[in-house]
């Protein structure tokens, strides 16, 4: 096996997908661009590869297991083992980001495909793209699994009366979906404790992305920044864990 490090980062056509694969190509691993259309992914590899990195585009939608089954057999047989997976991929509702579809969203009026679909994307890819990648991760003398998750995934600044969440409309589908990852996150952390592969829980900050209508006030590369420092952790680095820019952020 090549001492080459390859990570794979999900969803990384654009936003802070991307800006983790740029960050991760400049510290010199090999990145492949995970994309459900393949143009969009080969145009931002090409991107960063005229920016000096050795990066790759891979088509990967993370709700189509044989995507994900293929994507697998490729870096089998052109890396042998991958070091990095970040599950970064994520929607926010219906995909039509607009304040529609923060109200589409409240608990008692929400149509329940629209969670189903959240969840599906959000929750139940991370578990496909994490089983088909694990043969892969223990491959790696130190993996690193970073799932991208959210403050509104906490329960804690969630139920907090006069907390910061509460400035966001109650939501069924969004925040309940990363608060699912959140516990995945520590599930699979448990499990895998034990092989040396560490996974943990990004929360970005509120960045500016398409995702969010280009309202939030961090740049990508600050909010891409928690996914690297947690994908490029020490062999006596945390897991388990749930960190933002400053730090743990409370379950
Ligand atoms: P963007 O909408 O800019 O990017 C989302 C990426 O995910 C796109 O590349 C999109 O592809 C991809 N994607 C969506 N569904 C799938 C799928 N089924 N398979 C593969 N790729 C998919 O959003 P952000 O960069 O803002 O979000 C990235 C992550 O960060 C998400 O998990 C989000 O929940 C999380 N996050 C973002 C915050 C923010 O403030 N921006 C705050 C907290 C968390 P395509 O281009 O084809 O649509």
């Amino acid at each position: 096996m090549s001492g080459q490090k390859v990570a794979l980062v999900t969803g990384a056509n654009k936003g802070i997908g991307r800006g983790a694969a740029e960050q991760l190509a400049a510290r010199g691993m090999t990145v492949l661009i995970g994309a459900r259309d393949a143009r969009r992914g080969e145009e931002a590899a090409a991107a960063l590869r005229a920016a000096g990195g050795d990066v790759h585009a891979v088509t990967l939608d993370v709700t189509d297991p044989a995507t994900v089954r293929e994507v697998a057999r490729q870096i089998e047989e052109r890396f042998g083992h991958l070091d990095v997976l970040i599950n970064n991929a994520g929607i926010t509702g219906s995909g039509q980001v607009s304040p529609q579809d923060a109200h589409d969203q409240v608990p008692s009026t929400v149509d329940v495909d629209m969670v189903r679909a959240v969840f599906e994307t959000n929750v139940f890819g991370v578990i496909t793209v994490t089983n088909a990648l694990l043969p892969l991760l223990r491959r790696s003398p130190a993996p690193r699994i970073v799932n991208v998750s959210s403050h509104a995934a906490s329960l804690g600044l969630n139920s907090h009366p006069d907390g910061p969440m509460t400035a966001l409309p109650p939501s069924a589908a969004y925040s309940p979906s990363k608060s699912a990852l959140n516990a995945l996150t520590v599930q699979y952390a448990n499990e895998l404790r034990k092989d040396g592969i560490l996974v943990n829980a990004a929360a970005p900050g509120f960045v500016d992305t398409d995702s969010n209508n280009h309202t939030g006030f961090l740049t990508v590369a600050q909010g891409a920044a928690v996914l690297v420092r947690l994908a490029t952790l020490g062999a006596d680095g945390p897991t388990a864990g749930y960190f933002g820019a400053d730090g743990p952020v409370p379950w």
